[in-house]
């Protein structure tokens, strides 16, 4: 346990000692915004540490377990083992904690690890790959830089354990690349999140609450509502305030805001560049390629149909669909892949209660968004498509240990075994 701590020790001096340096990386990256950038990578990644070190020690222990008269004289416990060394292969948005997050969880759990960080963040990777051997023990911890080629080359190699953000197209060749190796793995992937949002809502506050959900990191989150679903009437609502609440977010030219995120290369710009023309643009709909910024866009008149309802969205876009009302909407998300997360706004919670009920995703939200990346007593983890496994706090640990089943007995009491040994006669079947 003591080498286990040293090292998530080590992680915290590495987060402390490297601040400027850390957010330097995000803003070359991303142009991520300080607070953005403590909040959702280094705040996140220190909380985990702190639950992993004040917690170990009931986690690591032997977990003894009820027996039955067959197991009386036995002893029954699950032993957490490590799995031995892991991969933990990360994205690019929240370079550095969902790289690192994991990580703490390996190191709790007692396995040696492989990083591998996106490549598209290249400052932070370069950043990562610097600092880990200098805190970390060399012997244990190891970084690896690349992209999908040397990731291919990476994943050729028997891992006792794969824990893989990204893509659900990734994912799948992550989850092949295991199975030659029979590996087992965690995959958290993404999708398009429904938000529905009702009726009854006031307008003003729903618009803050989805807004700072869906443009925080310029909605380059997998967390962040996709689309919205709501009433016609709701939707024009809607669309001014959020008209005075993204003015109030970022001023009257969200470009000049440093609390404004950009998207991180090229070739995501155009894709987005290319959803813009979806439905008709309510607010936003400008972009400056030299700077890969795309203006906070609300898109009306989406029809399911429409590009920007074909992918996950994963930038500042974000369209409207109108339905009638809550059963609609309920099956307009039944229709598609489970989401990572569902989104509902309504200050009824039998509206609420029915969403929940009659829906399936990862995580489920209710008039409020992310949130829930704060409380590590909640596992966190994506369904079907949007992924498989959780992470965060004890559910990491868990998830980087093999719950190894331990049933122990001496050689004594040998009579009491003669009622289950052959030849079985009526006094063995009266058992
Ligand atoms: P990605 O799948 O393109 O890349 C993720 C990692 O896989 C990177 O390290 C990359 O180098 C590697 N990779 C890429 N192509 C590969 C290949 N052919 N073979 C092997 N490895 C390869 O994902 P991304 O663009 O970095 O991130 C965006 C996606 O991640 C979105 O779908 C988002 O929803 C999802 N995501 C999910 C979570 C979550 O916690 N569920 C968090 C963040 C992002």
């Amino acid at each position: 346990m003591e080498y286990r701590m040293s090292q998530l020790q080590a992680l915290l001096k590495l987060l402390e000692e490297n601040n400027a340096a850390i957010n330097e990386a995000l803003v070359q990256d991303l142009h991520k915004p300080a607070f953005e950038a403590e909040v959702s990578e280094t705040c996140l990644i220190n909380n985990e540490i702190i639950v992993a070190l004040n917690n170990l020690n009931t986690w690591m222990t032997d977990e003894y377990v009820t027996k039955n008269w067959a197991t009386m004289l036995y002893t029954a416990y699950i032993r957490k083992d490590p799995f031995g060394v892991v991969l933990i292969i990360g994205p690019w948005n929240y370079p550095l904690s969902l790289l690192l997050i994991p990580l703490v969880g390996a190191i709790a759990a007692g396995n040696c690890s492989i990083v591998k960080p996106s490549e598209i963040s290249k400052n932070t990777e370069k950043l990562v790959s610097d600092l880990l051997p200098r805190y970390l023990d060399p012997e244990c911890f190891a970084v690896v830089c690349g992209g999908p080629q040397e990731t291919t080359q990476l994943l050729e190699n028997k891992f006792d354990y794969i824990f893989f953000t990204g893509s659900p197209n990734v994912g799948k060749i992550i989850m092949a690349a295991a199975a030659k190796h029979m590996t087992p793995i965690t995959l958290e992937l993404g999708g398009k999140n429904p938000c529905f949002i009702d009726n009854a809502c006031d307008p003003v506050t729903t618009a803050k609450r989805v807004l700072w959900s869906h443009f925080f990191n310029a909605g380059q989150t997998c967390v962040s509502p996709d689309y919205v679903l709501c009433t016609k009437e709701m939707e024009e609502q809607l669309v001014l305030a959020m008209k005075e609440t993204l003015e109030e977010f970022y001023g009257k030219d969200p470009k000049q805001s440093p609390d404004f995120a950009r998207i991180i290369n090229d070739r995501h710009f155009q894709r987005l560049k290319a959803l813009l023309g979806s439905g008709t643009v309510a607010i936003g709909g400008d972009y400056d390629e030299k700077e890969r910024y795309i203006a906070p866009t609300i898109l009306v008149d989406v029809k399911e149909t429409d590009p920007v309802m074909q992918e996950e969205i994963f930038g500042p876009i974000l369209p409207f669909l109108t339905i009638e009302g809550p059963d609609e909407a309920i099956a307009f998300i039944n229709q598609h892949e489970r989401p990572l997360a569902t989104f509902v706004f309504s200050p009824d919670s039998k509206v609420v209660d029915d969403v929940l009920q009659q829906t399936s995703s990862g995580v489920f939200w209710s008039n409020d968004g992310m949130m829930q990346m704060t409380l590590p007593s909640l596992p966190f983890g994506g369904i079907g498509t949007s992924g498989m496994g959780m992470q965060h706090g004890k559910f990491s640990f868990d998830t980087f240990s093999h719950h190894r089943a331990v049933l122990l007995r001496g050689l004594g009491m040998e009579g009491l075994n003669s009622i289950r040994y052959p030849p079985y006669t009526e006094r063995n079947l009266r058992l």
